[in-house]
Formats: structure tokens, C-alpha cells, sequence
């Protein structure tokens, strides 16, 4: 099973068909091998998607009779706590020897929701000189050519919805439940905005009927979710809509801004600025959105768009970034002014692009 390299890129009507070889050939060694021990890796500061589709599989994995474990570069906002599994996590940031342990005493490891090595964070050098196998799955454009098997699937909304279609294809459906189908629940609904893009597809809505049939409680999900923030993190939103955005009509473009300073005074907490850069793309004739969060040392950058406009070209040739077209990061190592005025003068440079895009 070591070292056979395996790229799949087919048209999401084919996923089920096309994957079925390859995969069930893969996942199928597992089931063989009880004593397989897999480890479970998402991106670096996981949304929902990270941990839904992380601790779904694992959910399934370990129904399966496999000894399974999920590591994470660092933690993850708290209103994923709610899902099975999550209290078994083991974050590198707080316990970094552990992680080594798992990954050394694994035989296999399973990277979920990310294209790029860099998105492992300081986990980099553990994945890299891992030596044994690896298996990504993800819908991140342009994969780095870093693991043995690679399952790529731009074209699905969702990690979690493409963890969904290769358990079937590789048999372990018989082990999905209602918590792993809760987790998978999860990414799909995150990564879509509440069903709200990249559901174009009616495979997604497929896949979430088939979910529901599980029994999950899709309101209770949608509620933990997005109806479990403080009243500080309203107030922010509030604050930053008012005092923080910039609008440039001219170039169909907003940007908002979150300082330290700010944050402090909003007791700012993980997750707080979850959504924000959302809300400037709900502005007639905006189509570019970007939201710059002040860390330490450096600016993290989210950027949405809607139409052509492709912000992952912009996050990698700008922002040491990449992601979907339409919604992308990255990050900068200068201050938040410095950042703001890189953003500013890059806008007359995308001029024609920006122009070019249609709204919705
Ligand atoms: P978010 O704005 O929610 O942090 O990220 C949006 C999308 O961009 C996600 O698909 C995520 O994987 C990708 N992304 C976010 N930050 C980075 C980054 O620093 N580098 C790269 N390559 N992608 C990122
Ligand atoms: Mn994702």
C-alpha cells in the first residue's frame, strides 16, 4: 500500500462510479487490517467543514473496528463541540509530543480540507517527513503533489460532502450513523453558507437527504452553529459594519478590519469574526469582500467574491494565500495599516477583473 499514487479528477456526476476502484481498493487494505492504527489531520484553525468531515470519518473508521485518532495543528471555535468525538482531539498546540506519538506509532494518515502542506501549520514538518501512508481527500483546487493517494474533487461542495461519496464507494457505509452523519451534516452545511452557494449540484442535496435518513437533527445542528455566539460578538459586527468598513464602489469592493485594539474590546474570542467577511457582499454592486484580522505578528486576510472574480488568484499572488474562486485567505506578515494600504493599491490593479465580474 506504500507509495502508489493515485490521482482521481473526474466530473462530480462520476464521483460514486469512477471512485469505486481505486477507492474501495484503498479504504477496503483498512478494513482488512484491524490493527491498522490511521491518524486524522485537517487544516490549520479548522471550520466546519475540518471537523465535521474529520470527525465524521473518524466516527465511521472507528465503527469499522479501526483504531483511530484526529490531530489538529489548533483548536477550533467551540460551537463544534457539540460533535461526537471532538473531546478525543489532540491539538498540537497544547500537546505537541502527543501528536508526535500518534503519528509515529500510525501507519496511515488521512489529511482532510486542504491543498497545501503550508496548511498544516507547524504540524509541516511532522506530515512531511511522515514516511509512511498518506491519503488526501479534499475540494480545494490544485492539490500540492504531497500524498501517496490523492482524492481531489474541486467540483464537491464540501469535504465532508466527498467523504460521504468515497465511504460509500469503499463499502463502509454500513458504518456511518447518525454522529458521524451529524458531522458530515455539519461541513456541508458550513461550507455552503447554510446551502446558500456551491450547492449548484442537486448530488449535495442528495447527499444531505441521505443524511438526514440517519435521524440528525438538522435545527439543532444549524442552532449550535450559528445561534450560540455572545452578545459581545454582536456588538463587534455592529461595530466593525460601522466603524471598521470600507466601501469602493468603483472597484465593486469592501474591506473590513479587525485590530487587536478592537478585539480587546469586544473580549474577542475564536470564531467571533466567523461570517463577517460575508456580510459587505450583501451590498448592491459589491462582488469582492475582504476582512483583514489583526494577530499577533502578522494579518490573517478572508476573501469572498461573487461571480468570476477568483480570490484565490488574488490571496496567492498577493496574500501568500489560496482557497476556492470564490472564497479564499491568507495571511501577511506586516503591520494591519501596512496591510490595508497593500489592499488599497492592489484594488486600480484588478480594476478590468474586478469590472469584468457579473453579480449574481
Ligand atoms: P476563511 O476565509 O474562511 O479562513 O477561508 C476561506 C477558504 O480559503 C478556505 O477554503 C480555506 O481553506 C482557504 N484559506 C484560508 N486561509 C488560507 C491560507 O492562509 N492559505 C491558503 N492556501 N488557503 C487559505
Ligand atoms: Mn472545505
Amino acid at each position: 500500500m506504500h507509495y502508489f499514487y493515485i490521482c482521481i479528477r473526474i466530473k462530480k456526476s462520476d464521483v460514486l462510479k469512477e471512485l469505486d476502484k481505486e477507492i474501495i481498493k484503498l479504504f477496503g487494505e483498512l478494513i482488512d487490517n484491524p490493527n491498522q492504527k490511521v491518524v486524522i489531520l485537517p487544516h490549520i484553525n479548522p471550520d466546519g467543514d475540518a471537523v465535521g468531515s474529520a470527525l465524521g470519518l473518524s466516527r465511521v473508521l472507528k465503527n469499522s473496528g479501526l483504531q483511530v485518532e484526529v490531530i489538529s495543528a489548533n483548536d477550533y471555535p467551540s460551537f463544534y463541540n457539540w460533535i461526537e468525538g471532538h473531546e478525543q482531539v489532540t491539538l498540537f498546540s497544547k500537546n505537541p509530543k502527543k501528536v508526535q506519538q500518534l503519528l509515529d506509532e500510525s501507519s496511515l494518515l488521512i489529511c482532510l480540507d486542504f491543498n497545501h502542506l503550508s496548511r498544516t501549520g507547524e504540524l509541516k514538518p511532522l506530515v512531511e517527513n511522515y514516511g509512511k501512508s498518506c491519503v488526501l481527500i479534499d475540494h480545494h483546487p490544485y492539490p500540492e503533489d504531497f500524498a501517496d493517494v490523492l482524492i481531489s474533487h474541486p467540483e464537491c461542495s464540501s469535504t465532508a460532502e466527498l467523504v460521504y461519496h468515497v465511504l460509500k464507494a469503499s463499502g463502509l457505509e454500513q458504518y456511518l450513523d447518525r454522529e458521524a452523519a451529524s458531522a458530515l451534516f455539519c461541513g456541508i452545511m458550513t461550507d455552503t453558507g447554510s446551502f446558500d452557494y456551491n450547492v449548484s449540484d442537486p448530488q449535495t442535496f442528495q447527499t444531505v437527504g441521505e443524511l438526514l435518513k440517519f435521524g440528525i437533527d438538522q435545527d439543532y445542528i444549524h442552532a449550535q452553529v450559528f445561534d450560540n455566539y455572545s452578545a459581545d460578538r454582536m456588538r463587534l459586527l455592529g461595530y466593525c459594519l460601522n466603524e471598521c468598513m470600507e466601501v469602493f464602489p468603483e472597484y465593486h469592493a469592501a474591506v473590513m478590519y479587525l485590530s487587536k485594539e478592537t478585539q480587546k474590546k469586544f473580549n474577542f474570542v475564536p470564531g467571533d469574526s466567523e461570517g463577517f467577511v460575508n456580510y459587505p457582499l450583501s451590498i448592491k454592486g459589491i462582488h469582492f469582500s475582504t476582512l483583514f484580522s489583526e494577530k499577533d505578528g502578522m494579518v490573517k486576510a478572508s476573501f469572498r467574491s461573487k461571480g468570476e472574480f477568483a480570490v484565490n488568484e488574488f490571496a496567492s499572488e498577493n496574500f501568500n494565500g489560496g482557497g476556492h474562486r470564490n472564497a479564499a485567505g491568507g495571511e501577511v506578515f506586516a503591520s494591519l495599516e501596512e496591510t490595508l494600504d497593500k489592499y488599497r493599491r492592489l484594488l486600480p490593479v484588478y480594476q478590468e477583473k474586478l469590472e469584468k465580474t457579473k453579480s449574481k
